[in-house]
Order: structure tokens, then sequence, then C-alpha cells
């Protein structure tokens, strides 16, 4: 059952929305974007449903951190980009689109525009092999 049953993120993380996940422990949930602004972009949520920031617990952003530092080495690892943006938005007027909150980490190479959310659904085949890649690495 969904934390928050018409949230989408609550959806993948309860298995009723197919998403293609890294990771999984108590307080986190790690998954590929499926709109991903460059390859390798990830994102990592609580596992509990709070919209943003400024209504979660502290302990569970610093899951969320804590998690980002041996996802960001395992991304690192699999797609060699030059760079890597850890970006984390609240409120629509922020630009966040999914109000649960998550954190993205996209590989980023010098000279290409900052773009956090892409219009243009990833490759599933893609998202699965990149998920399993990062699966693997983070063993
Ligand atoms: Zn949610």
């Amino acid at each position: 059952m969904p934390d928050k049953p018409d949230c989408i993120f609550c959806q993948i993380i309860a298995g009723q929305v197919a998403g293609h996940i890294v990771d999984e422990d108590d307080d986190t949930v790690t998954f590929m974007d499926a709109f991903p602004a460059a390859p390798g972009h990830t994102l990592i949520v609580t596992r509990q449903h709070y919209c943003d920031l400024l209504e979660a617990e502290p302990a569970a952003i610093a899951a969320v951190a804590t998690k980002s530092v041996i996802v960001a080495r395992a991304i690192k690892s699999v797609v060699h980009a030059q760079g890597l943006g850890v970006f984390q938005l609240n409120g629509a007027a922020a630009g966040q689109t999914v109000l649960h909150y998550h954190v993205h980490l996209i590989p980023r190479n010098r000279g290409e525009a900052l773009q956090i959310h892409s219009r243009v659904a990833g490759d599933q085949r893609a998202l699965a092999q990149l998920a399993a890649r990062l699966k693997q690495q983070m063993e």
C-alpha cells in the first residue's frame, strides 16, 4: 500500500508502478529518473512521503544525504562524466514537479546547459541497464 496513494513516487516505492530501482533501505529508495536530463540521472527519495524539505524529518533527509555519497560514487564509476550535480527543489515555484522529497544526481560535462527535468522519457532498456550497473557497483 503506497504511503500516499496518488503520489507517483509512493506508487513506485510500493511496486504499483514500474521503476528502475537501484537501491532500497529502511529510509530511502533510489531509482533512475524516467525523464533523464543526462544518462545516469538518478533520484534518491525518502521511503516515507514528505512533500519537501520543509516538512520532512531531519533524520530522513540525513539518510538521503548519506545514501547520495554511495550513489554518487557508483554513478562516477559507471557513467564517467566530468562532474555530478546534486539538486533538490522545494515547491512548484522552485521547479519541483513531484511533490515527494527527492534529490537529483545528474552526471554533467563541461559546456552542457543546466537541465534538471527533461520532457523526453528515457529509453526503458537503457534505464534498466544503467540501474543494473549502478546496483552492481554499489554491492
Ligand atoms: Zn510520495
